[in-house]
């Protein structure tokens, strides 16, 4: 992906495209996808970078949601499962089947998840990831060592997908732009056009980072902003009611012996009636979640005091050795932009989490909710709207079957797996210049060589997009990636051919936010 060059389409202001998509999280790369699968012409903005929102900050998890099969959302389950099982097949080196145990300490219980999870594999079909069991109480310790023991009567296993989200926002950008779209970053949306109808017909756009105005012509305009959602459809009717009410989860990160194992922990009912995971990635564990209702939307929330204990106080009942804050190595926090419930004090995890596409008079179509593990659903259900908006034919969606950037059958080893096909190149490079096979941080296996990469063919263009989303650094150990900055800033700045007072203004810029995923006292 070439930033540069996607760029220059934005100067013929007569090109008309029939999608523009505002946002650049999985719902917005899902209709991109989708409506480039269908021969469609697709511009998508992004003014931060890919993933920087919600899509970054996920738990990780490709699921149906075992939570809301409980709740009865028997139709969220069944599509997501499908999503699920065609995600993994589409992109086998992001994503990976993770068993997950819970740990059973009643024989009712053990009943209870014993029949759901069989029921939740059947919902799966032919797409099945694996068989759930209950397992003894001695099995259980041996593939969770360091689950408390007391009380405990055996384990139910099942089976989920795990994937990288960031990586995979930049895979889905890269096949929609491999096949023709016009994908870009740190481009923002600052108003709609529209005609003397009423209707939306294009977009007025800045480039963020050299601050040129553009103007842009589409059928149709998709706002898929997430938890945003509310600012664009100010922009098409001022003062009008709110959609969005976000909700915050944090994870905390620590290292993978406080759980042991390569199996993830599912911790089924909560103090506030949640589920709480604990899943190793990337040789971290990564714990959350949490509800908590937040009053505005923001671009790098920041986890409560009350939300980092909570998480503690609940690992805590099922681990032997407590982690404390002080074994955290990065909190991260994110917003799920959830539809406002009707009713004052509906409780969050009451809203449900099927996604909603919505057209406003003047044709602005408005996709929110959902989730990541459906975001190719999403993306075919707001396309299906061109037809209705445009009167245009519309091709039958072809996302379904579509395999994602780097998808092989090869998966390379080790941290390489994630590059999928693109590893060997990285690798040459790296053999190529002593200092690109140097480490990034010696506590992480990155090479030097994968950030010239990711500059030169991922689109990154600041520390914090190579940190935080092309490597994940900084959300596997905040500390470590604010020791390695200097160094990638150093190779940033000769790479797009910046000076001192660019290194200088990209470390602070790396600080301010990074500060915010290290744990205080
Ligand atoms: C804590 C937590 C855990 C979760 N875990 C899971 C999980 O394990 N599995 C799962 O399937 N789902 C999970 N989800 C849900 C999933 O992460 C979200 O549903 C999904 O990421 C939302 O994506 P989005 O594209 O709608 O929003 P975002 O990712 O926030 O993307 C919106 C984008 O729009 C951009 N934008 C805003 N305004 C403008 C503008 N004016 N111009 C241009 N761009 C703009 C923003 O910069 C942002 O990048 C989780 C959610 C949370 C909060």
């Amino acid at each position: 992906m070439n930033r540069e060059e996607n760029l220059k389409q934005l100067v013929d202001s007569s090109k008309t495209w029939d999608i523009a998509v505002i946002g650049g999280g999985s719902s917005g790369l899902g209709v991109a996808l989708d409506a480039i699968s269908r021969g469609l012409s697709v511009i998508l903005l992004e003014k931060a970078d890919f993933a920087k929102g919600t899509s970054s900050r996920s738990t990780k998890l490709v699921h149906g949601g075992v939570r809301y099969l409980a709740q009865g959302d028997v139709g969220l389950v069944f599509e997501a499962l499908k999503e699920r099982g065609k995600l993994l097949q589409n992109a086998p080196h992001l994503t990976q089947n993770q068993p997950f145990i819970i740990p059973i300490f009643s024989w009712f219980d053990r009943v209870q998840y014993s029949v759901g999870l069989k029921i939740y594999d059947w919902m799966a079909g032919k797409l099945r990831l694996g068989k759930s069991r209950f397992i003894s109480k001695e099995e259980t310790i041996k593939r969770l060592p360091a689950v408390k023991q007391k009380g405990l009567k055996g384990g139910v296993v099942y089976h989920d997908g795990q994937f990288d989200d960031a990586r995979l926002a930049l895979a889905i950008a890269q096949t929609a732009d491999d096949a023709g779209a016009c994908i870009l970053n740190y481009t923002a949306v600052k108003g709609l056009v529209k005609n003397e109808n009423g209707k939306v017909t294009g977009l007025k756009i800045r480039d963020e980072l050299d601050r040129k105005n553009y103007t842009l012509k589409a059928k149709m305009v998709v706002n898929a902003t997430g938890v945003f959602a509310d600012k664009i459809l100010q922009m098409d009717k001022p003062g009008c009611d709110k959609m969005i009410q976000p909700s915050q989860g944090i994870h905390l990160v620590m290292d993978l012996d406080f759980l042991g194992g390569k199996d993830a922990l599912m911790i089924p009912k909560t103090k506030d009636g949640r589920v709480l995971f604990a899943v190793p990635w990337h040789n971290k564990l990564v714990v959350g979640t949490t509800d908590t209702l937040r009053k505005k939307a923001k671009l790098e929330p920041e986890a409560l005091e009350k939300e980092i204990d909570f998480v503690l106080e609940t690992a805590a009942g099922y681990l032997t050795k407590a982690p404390t804050r002080a074994d955290v190595k990065a909190v991260f926090a994110g917003l799920r932009p959830l539809a406002r419930p009707k009713e004052e004090g509906a409780k969050t995890k009451e809203i449900s989490r099927s996604h909603k596409v919505i057209v406003s008079e003047s044709n602005l179509v408005t996709l929110t909710g959902g989730k990541w593990t459906t975001f190719r659903k999403m993306g075919e259900d707001t396309v299906n709207y061109f037809q209705q908006i445009t009167e245009a034919y519309l091709a039958p969606s072809a996302s379904l079957d579509m395999k994602l950037h780097g998808h092989t059958t090869k998966i390379p080893t080790g941290h390489w797996a994630g590059y999928g096909s693109d590893a060997k190149a990285i690798q040459d490079l790296a053999k190529s210049q002593a200092e690109l096979a140097e480490k990034i941080h010696p506590d992480f296996p990155n090479l030097m060589a994968e950030v010239v990469w990711a500059v030169e063919n991922e689109m990154a263009v600041k520390v914090e997009d190579v940190l935080s989303r092309r490597i994940r650094m900084l959300i596997l150990d905040a500390q470590a990636a604010l020791d390695s900055a200097e160094k990638i800033a150093k190779l940033l700045a000769h790479l797009l051919q910046k000076d001192e007072g660019w290194i200088k203004q990209e470390l602070e810029d790396f600080r301010k936010v990074a500060e915010k995923y290290l744990i205080k006292g």
